[in-house]
């Protein structure tokens, strides 16, 4: 195999020695690109961490990284002192179809790369794993935690292998300015270097409890000044603010720990800016996950009594797919042990379906649900219920309604799987306990979706929807963007809204 070994540049090194730099060699990170080629080179990136999941300055020669279908004995890899333990390995090929994991032996311990389908099948798109939610000292939250945006690129790019990133940094209550606001833009031209490392630019904006809570704000193009709603307005007036400075489609809005206290993500009716402009909701981030009310990883500051979890929202009728982000105040995705206690939960991720590695591509890809969110792990998760794709909304005939669907769906973790669910209308259907890191599920609802379907708080629709969620041994998570099923209306059938459902 003709490979080839590309070491990370000086200023990167300086930028990790200054804010960033690891101690003793503690656990290999091996990343793959999700989505392979039979006989077509790949790059996999190997990154020595320490403890706290910063790269190694501490130089490591025990390193073999076995990376291919015949490569047994691995390939010998080594880190001197006082430069980051990261490598990136160009020219990788497998040859067989499947799905596969690379491992790295480092001290005696064996570590996995993450999952990758090697396919020939072109409709499998690339799989471009971000984090949308990063916070910079830009922030002014958590200063003394919070690094640089260089070490935010950097770091994201080079340490973690990350495709594309977004510095959402708070612009609310006073912690941003014209200043700020330049320096966020400027970080996004300097590291957006599509087909390598895509800058999606973005900001938070916080808004109260009732009112949408703590929203992102994602952008296609430049918007001169942030719009800023956090006294008086809601989801729907920030919405309506940058409808008006941007064009149609070139925003969306993104709601975050939904579950949080005080400033929680309940959004009644009247304020729902629509699924154009809120595609999407963040399920899990290091606060903790929102998924729904008892689930095993709450929020460490507690949970709002409000109806604001995932569930709820879905249940209101409004269809949103899924993705993770950290709201990393250390400005590392990885970094454990050293976030505040409250964000110290392992770190949400996003993963798009796209062929297009560019800020649009990103982009599109989120706005149109063709994405899933994970936990800890770079999971892969491929999920066709009859037919209809992860994200995607199909509209059924009563007769239709009434057939048995097929869900089928692909997942693979890099520990060992514990659990599959398939969700329908918030209840689990359907449970396996699968062997092993990789599985495939197939099963079929019986269920006459219109004895099951909700009805949308507006009465507009009855629906249900379906997502996929696997957990892992290693704490790992994934879910599936739900699949909806809305029931075409009946004949002489009336829809009345139902009322008074907002007084909670
Ligand atoms: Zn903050
Ligand atoms: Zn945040």
């Amino acid at each position: 195999m003709d490979v080839k070994l590309e070491r990370t540049d000086p200023f990167s090194n300086r930028v990790l020695a200054c804010e960033a730099r690891g101690g003793d060699a503690c656990e290999a990170m091996v990343v793959v690109p999700t989505i392979t080629r039979p006989g077509e080179p790949f790059t996999v990136g190997v990154s020595i961490l320490d403890r706290f999941r910063l790269p190694s300055f501490e130089g490591a020669d025990d390193v073999r990284l076995s990376a291919g279908d015949e490569d047994k004995d691995g390939m010998a890899l080594s880190f001197s002192a006082d430069q980051p333990a990261i490598v990136r390995v160009h020219g990788i090929v497998l040859e067989r179809e499947g799905l596969h994991r690379l491992a790295c032996r480092l001290n005696g311990q064996t570590f996995h790369s993450n999952p990758t389908l090697c396919t020939a099948d072109s409709r499998r798109r690339q799989i471009l794993w971000g984090d949308p939610h990063i916070h910079t000292i830009l922030s002014d939250c958590h200063p003394d935690r919070c690094r640089s945006l260089n070490l935010a690129c950097i770091a994201s790019r080079d340490a973690y292998f990350l495709d594309w990133v977004t510095l959402a940094d708070h612009v609310s209550n006073g912690r941003s300015s014209k200043g700020k606001w330049k320096a966020m833009w400027t970080a996004v031209d300097l590291f957006d270097d599509p087909g390598g490392f895509v800058m999606l630019p973005g900001y938070e904006a916080s808004l109260q409890g009732w009112s949408g809570g703590d929203n992102n704000v994602y952008l296609l193009n430049d918007l001169p000044a942030y719009v800023d709603e956090y006294d008086s307005g809601n989801t729907l007036t920030l919405a309506k603010e940058l409808g008006e400075r941007l064009p149609q489609g070139a925003f969306f809005i993104v709601p975050h720990h939904t579950s949080r206290p005080g400033k929680h993500g309940a959004i009644p009716r009247e304020i729902y800016p629509g699924a154009d402009v809120m595609p999407v909701v963040e399920i899990h981030s290091k606060w903790g996950t929102s998924e729904f009310r008892g689930n095993p990883t709450p929020l460490k500051h507690g949970v709002a009594d409000a109806p604001s979890f995932v569930r709820d929202l879905l249940a209101q009728g409004y269809h949103l797919g899924f993705v993770g982000g950290t709201d990393t105040h250390t400005t590392l995705t990885f970094a454990r042990g050293i976030e505040s206690p409250h964000i110290d939960r392992l770190p949400g991720l996003t993963a798009v379906q796209t062929n297009e590695f560019s800020r649009r591509g990103i982009f599109r890809g989120i706005q149109r649900r063709q994405c899933y969110a994970a936990c800890g792990e770079r999971m892969l998760i491929d999920v066709r219920i009859s037919g209809a794709r992860m994200g995607s909304e199909r509209t059924v005939s009563l007769e239709a309604a009434r057939r048995a669907r097929t869900v089928r769906a692909q997942v693979a973790g890099i520990t060992d799987l514990e659990s599959v669910e398939i969700i329908r209308n918030g209840q689990v259907v359907h449970s396996a306990t699968p062997e092993g890191w990789k599985t495939e599920l197939n099963w079929r609802d019986t269920t006459p979706l219109d004895e099951v379907a909700l009805t949308a708080d507006d009465g507009a629709a009855r629906f249900a929807y379906y997502y996929v969620r696997a957990t892992t041994v290693g704490g790992g998570k994934v879910w599936s963007s739900p699949t909806r099923f809305v029931l075409a209306c009946e004949p002489g059938r009336v829809v009345r809204p139902r009322v008074g459902l907002h007084a909670f």
